[in-house]
């Protein structure tokens, strides 16, 4: 039987294909390609095309034996849903319903979903846990969030399993050295601050010097994006045991702000990297720090690469040996 990953040549779905890889697993990726790069597929049957075209999706499924669906495809920069919340509409919330409804029709019942923190919105404590309120201050959350109560009236009505991964911030690259971060435009901290690094941008903006933490930068729990890639291979083992649909929170429950990561930054890379001070940026809250228990205990996840430097050090890596990303060195 194979797994279908969605979105599977995009960043967090390339490294979780690499995990599945290594484990023996036969693979199917479905991506339009838009971010995703087909350089960063390892291996598998790669499928270019978009989930919302229905006669793709449904020859997709026909093809091939699929008992388990990782779904990755989506947008995901906070600052252009704020924008163009109707992208993420259509793409997310629209591509997730054909999915559901290609599963159900083709009887797949186990999906892992690939979720985040922005559906929790300005949290009311920190750590947050998979109990606390759920308001997203920006469309790229809410669209998650409308993803999570889809596949759970699926569930009730379908029987499709699921269980949704909650990231905090992912960031790294895999240890091989082939694969990494590359998107187009880059939104991400890290990533910024590693081309400010190579001098391929003048300064790192930082968004916000105002907010209510020490430094006054935000606040956030940067993930090593191989240790979200474990976790999505144990969700799948998890629903092939037949067991409940489930959300899990998936960070390291530790928080650095934006200055601490430029700092770190600086360490790692051994480079000036100029900071400039900017206006916040819209939708984001100030703090967001992951309670990971539940999924330690319920899955027996365990980062293995946790350490912010060490992960810093990795994206260095990747970055540095492939400053043009999977474009041409
Ligand atoms: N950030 C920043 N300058 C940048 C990019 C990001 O100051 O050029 C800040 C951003 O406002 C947020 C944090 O870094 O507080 C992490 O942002 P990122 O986009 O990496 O991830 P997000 O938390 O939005 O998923």
């Amino acid at each position: 039987m194979a797994v279908l990953v969605t979105g599977g040549a995009g960043y967090i779905g390339s490294h979780t294909v690499a995990a599945l890889l290594e484990r023996g697993e036969e693979i199917v990726i479905v991506d339009n390609l838009q971010q995703g790069h087909r350089e960063a597929v390892l291996g598998g049957k790669l499928y270019e095309g978009d989930l919302r075209d229905e006669a793709f999706l449904d020859q997709v499924f026909k093809e091939n034996s699929i008992d388990a669906v990782i779904h990755f495809a989506a947008n995901s920069l906070v600052g252009e849903s704020m924008t163009n919340p109707g992208k993420y509409y259509h793409n997310n919330v629209y591509g997730t319903l054909c999915l559901l409804e290609a599963m159900n029709k083709n009887g797949v019942k186990r999906i892992v979903f690939s979720s985040t923190a922005a559906t929790y919105g300005e949290p009311e404590r920190v750590p947050i846990d998979e109990h606390d309120r759920t308001v997203p201050t920006n469309a790229y959350g809410e669209t998650k969030l409308a993803m999570e109560k889809m596949m759970k009236w699926f569930d009730t009505a379908h029987g499709i399993h699921y269980v949704s991964l909650r990231y905090f911030n992912a960031a790294g690259a895999h240890a091989s050295g082939k694969i990494g971060e590359d998107h187009s435009p880059e939104t991400h901290l890290i990533p910024i601050v590693l081309q400010a690094a190579l001098g391929q941008r003048p300064h790192i903006s930082v968004f916000g010097d105002d907010y209510p933490t020490e430094d006054g930068t935000c606040i956030r729990d940067y993930i090593h994006v191989s240790d979200l890639a474990d976790a999505h291979v144990l969700a799948v083992d998890r629903l092939r045991r037949g067991e409940d649909s489930a959300v899990y929170n998936l960070g390291n429950g530790q928080g650095f702000s934006v200055k601490q990561v430029i700092d770190i930054a600086r360490n790692v890379t051994e480079r000036e990297i100029p900071v400039v001070m900017e206006a916040r940026r819209a939708g984001d809250p100030a703090v967001l720090i992951a309670s990971s228990d539940r999924a330690r205990k319920e899955l027996g996840w365990q980062p293995k690469r946790d350490k912010l430097d060490d992960i810093i050090r990795s994206a260095w890596q990747w970055h540095s040996a492939n400053p043009n990303g999977y474009g041409k060195n």
